[in-house]
């Protein structure tokens, strides 16, 4: 039982483009990393109980 919190997160990479993450607070450690799929650099890592996932590109008006 017990109420895992949601929500947004938005990250920047170093190119300039930005992202949009969902992330989920499990009751298990997990880690991960997001690379940037316009250059390919890594945007974010995580370690630890929020997982990251359904990445969107933000793209600008
Ligand atoms: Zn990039």
């Amino acid at each position: 039982m017990g109420t895992w919190s949601t929500g947004t997160d938005e990250f920047t990479c170093k190119c300039g483009a930005r992202y949009k993450a969902h992330y989920k607070d499990f009751p298990e450690r997990d880690k991960g990393t997001f690379n940037c799929t316009l250059c390919g650099e890594e945007v974010h890592s995580w370690k630890g109980t929020r997982d990251y996932m359904k990445w969107e590109l933000m793209v600008p008006e």
